[in-house]
């Protein structure tokens, strides 16, 4: 018989996270760190609001852009939060998730042979995205002394005149890092200067831990004509299930996501987008409390860090930390994979987020502190002892 696959299909790689949890989910008493998702339940009201939708028969398709006036809200939390002005009829696409809004942001925007800046270490689906919107993808390897920030210099010596999209996240999964404003200023103006668009994902603009919270991109004036911005409800209102996010941006790129939305999709969830316009009207309490909760862990895991000695820089955002792990001159797999073994604690290695991932491993605090208390035993029994024998060799054992 023929292969009937497609070969560009075939080259791309399956994400490195999920063969963790396929070992992890096989052992017992395992703890894992692994997955980037709320451990908390959506609140109560939300559900609510979606079960009333249910009674009420809201069972059928919605406009494919999404139910007006869930986009008439998201519109407002834009207005509110980042000053920015976006027009609920034709510039606001409801999607399934950020997930979503990536791939047809892409596939909107993307001909053949355009060069697309992505960032490494960085969130798994940037790059299959770039691979199958037929564009080339041209990494962009951040650095643990620059905090994971980009900086306008990187941006800047990376650019050929081939290129035509940077996709960026902050604040970052897998490295928690937020951008400040004077990156932003200047990453603004090079963006400006090769007039490039820029597509960038925001879906944890609502976890920061600094005093001045989330800026975006696409408040510098200037940007908004060139910017595809992606939110979601998964992380913020922990919402995950609901399969549920949302994008923004110029209306003759809109016009384009929405067809492809449209004979592919057909419309988000009817009940999610009822959940979501109650989430936006009066989830800000609840998005605080988890803030504040995720904080406390953050702190904590900082502290813990520290004291048993795995260097790691501070992550201001999302729920993530990224210990460097090169001291013990292994693979990040190597190490991820034994402390799975040994002491049934599963976090995912750095190069599960690119090359330039190598080197660190990724810790997600979406879980309770008595969960991180035992994980983090596991995890200094587990270096002491990598330190042990790389000072005594195997016979310490
Ligand atoms: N972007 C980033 C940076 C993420 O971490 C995730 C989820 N892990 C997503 C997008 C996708 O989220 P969803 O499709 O659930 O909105």
């Amino acid at each position: 018989m023929r292969d009937f696959v497609n070969e560009h299909v075939k080259k791309i790689k399956p994400s490195g996270i999920r063969r963790f949890f396929d070992i992890a989910n096989e052992m017992d008493n395992v703890i894992s760190l692994g997955v980037g998702e709320p451990d908390f339940d959506t609140p109560w009201h939300i559900r609510d609001e979606a079960r009333h939708a249910l009674s009420r028969g809201r069972t059928f398709y919605t406009a494919n852009a999404g139910l007006m006036e869930l986009r008439e809200e998201i519109a407002g939390r834009l207005r509110r939060k980042h000053q920015l002005d976006y027009n609920p009829k034709e510039e606001i696409l409801v999607t399934i998730g950020g997930s979503e809004a990536i791939d047809i942001a892409l596939r909107a925007t993307v001909c053949p042979g355009d060069e697309i800046i992505y960032l490494e270490p960085g969130y798994v689906s940037y790059l299959p995205c770039i691979e199958l919107s037929g564009g080339v993808p041209v990494p962009i390897a951040l650095k643990e002394i620059n905090q994971f920030r980009l900086t306008a210099e990187e941006l800047e010596a990376t650019i050929t005149p081939k290129t035509k999209i940077i996709i960026m996240n902050f604040p970052n999964n897998p490295t928690g890092a937020i951008l400040e404003q004077s990156d932003i200023d200047a990453l603004a103006r090079v963006i400006m200067k090769h007039d490039l668009l820029l597509v960038t994902d925001e879906i944890y603009d609502d976890l920061t831990y600094t005093e001045s919270g989330h800026v975006t991109l696409a408040s510098v004036p200037g940007m908004k004509e060139r910017t595809v911005y992606i939110n979601g409800f998964s992380k913020t209102y922990a919402m995950t299930g609901w399969r549920l996010g949302y994008c923004c941006g110029p209306k003759a790129i809109m016009e384009q996501m929405i067809k492809i939305h449209q004979f592919t999709i057909m419309a988000a969830p009817t009940l999610s987008q009822y959940a979501g316009i109650e989430a936006l009207k009066n989830g800000d309490a609840s998005v605080e409390e988890m803030r504040q909760s995720y904080n406390q862990r953050r702190r904590y895991l900082l502290k813990e860090l520290d004291r048993i000695g795995l260097t790691c820089f501070e992550p201001l955002g999302a729920f993530y930390i990224f210990p460097n792990i090169q001291e013990f001159q292994m693979t990040s797999e190597e190490f991820a994979t034994q402390l799975l073994l040994e002491e049934h604690l599963a976090v995912i290695p750095g190069s599960a987020f690119g090359d330039s991932g190598e080197g660190y491993i990724r810790i997600s605090y979406a879980y309770s502190i008595k969960e991180l208390k035992v994980a983090i035993n596991r995890l200094e029994q587990f270096v002491q002892r990598l330190r042990e024998k790389a000072l005594y060799g195997e016979a310490a054992h």
